[in-house]
């Protein structure tokens, strides 16, 4: 299997493949075709070092609109070095495809300089729960756009104890979004969150 092969725009597959992408991986064979249908939530048992980056990133890259500004995506991550991560990657992977405004939302870092940025327009938000929750009390975040709402490493984030802060931010999407969830473990407190806020997902183990 190639990239071209899973349904993803030229663009996409060129900048893959500029990065050395060459196959894609398990959960990337797997998931892209699946979420690149966004019509269908998605739970993905995978652990890091699997591409599961890429797995969600692509598809997202592909279906956010780059000519509106609305925030259409929101990325949630346990820690500000993996959320940094994520909106590094996203930003390698379509710096030549669209013109998105990417924004990385955490903890330990001005505030203020991520709301300037926030509201110039980012169609896609990437953040850890806390500094999240702070922007969302302080007005300077809407989540009412949101299309797409991905959950990465949902385990580590209840373990370091943003469940309220999930249920919190959850609340504060539309209903009509896909929610996407990856994990590397399966306890029941993730089971809890899919049973609350996903309506059934497309399962997918790696
Ligand atoms: P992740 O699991 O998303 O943290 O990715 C782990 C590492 O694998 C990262 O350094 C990626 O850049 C790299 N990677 C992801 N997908 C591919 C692929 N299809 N081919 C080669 N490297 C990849």
């Amino acid at each position: 299997k190639s990239f071209a092969s899973l349904g993803l725009s030229q663009g996409l597959v060129e900048s893959v493949q500029q990065l050395g992408f060459e196959t894609p991986t398990p959960i990337q064979e797997k998931a892209i075709p699946v979420l690149l249908t966004g019509s269908q939530d998605f739970v993905g048992l995978a652990q890091t070092g699997t591409g599961k980056t890429a797995a969600f990133g692509l598809p997202l890259l592909d279906r956010v609109d780059d000519k509106s500004k609305d925030t259409q995506a929101l990325v949630l991550a346990p820690t500000r070095e993996l959320g940094l991560q994520i909106a590094s990657d996203l930003e390698n992977f379509s710096e030549k495809f669209k013109n998105f405004n990417i924004v990385a939302v955490y903890g330990g870092a001005s505030i203020s300089e991520q709301i300037r940025k926030v509201k110039k327009g980012a169609q896609i938000i990437v953040a850890t729960p806390g500094r999240l929750i702070d922007m969302i009390d302080r007005r300077a975040i809407k989540l009412d756009t949101i299309k797409y709402v991905v959950l990465d490493e949902a385990d580590e984030m209840l373990n370091m104890g943003f469940k309220e802060d999930l249920d919190k931010i959850l609340a504060f999407t539309p209903d009509d979004k896909n929610t996407w969830l990856f994990s590397a473990t399966m306890p029941k407190e993730v089971r809890a969150i899919m049973k609350n806020y996903m309506s059934n997902p497309f399962e997918l183990t790696v």
